[in-house]
């Protein structure tokens, strides 16, 4: 992201950067972990111990930036390759033309 624009809401030029998105463990009150905007649990393409096909969770991230002036969050999904592959393979993801409303 190397483009240099002013907030969508307010114009403001800074931002605070969050490189990844996290939330407190809903279990563990001194861990936090990344937020997931979305994924899936399947075949990771790695073969078992007994030559079963492995799973594993699979998870899109977050980028964040926070207006320094008004506070406006503007998220950014890291990794597009995956969510290309989620459309791909109907796992919750759909490519749309332009937004609703
Ligand atoms: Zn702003």
């Amino acid at each position: 992201m190397s483009r240099e624009r002013g907030c969508p809401q307010c114009g403001h030029g800074e931002f605070f950067a969050i490189e990844t998105v996290e939330s407190p463990h809903y279990e563990f009150a001194n861990s936090i972990k990344p937020l997931g905007l979305t994924g899936y649990y399947g075949p990771s393409g790695e073969t078992g111990l007994f030559g079963g096909s492995k799973d594993r969770r699979f998870v899109v991230e977050m980028t964040a930036y926070v207006c320094r002036g008004c506070r406006h969050v503007l998220l950014f999904a890291k990794d597009a390759a995956l969510l290309e592959r989620m459309a791909r393979e109907r796992r919750g993801v759909e490519i749309v033309a332009g937004l609703p409303g």
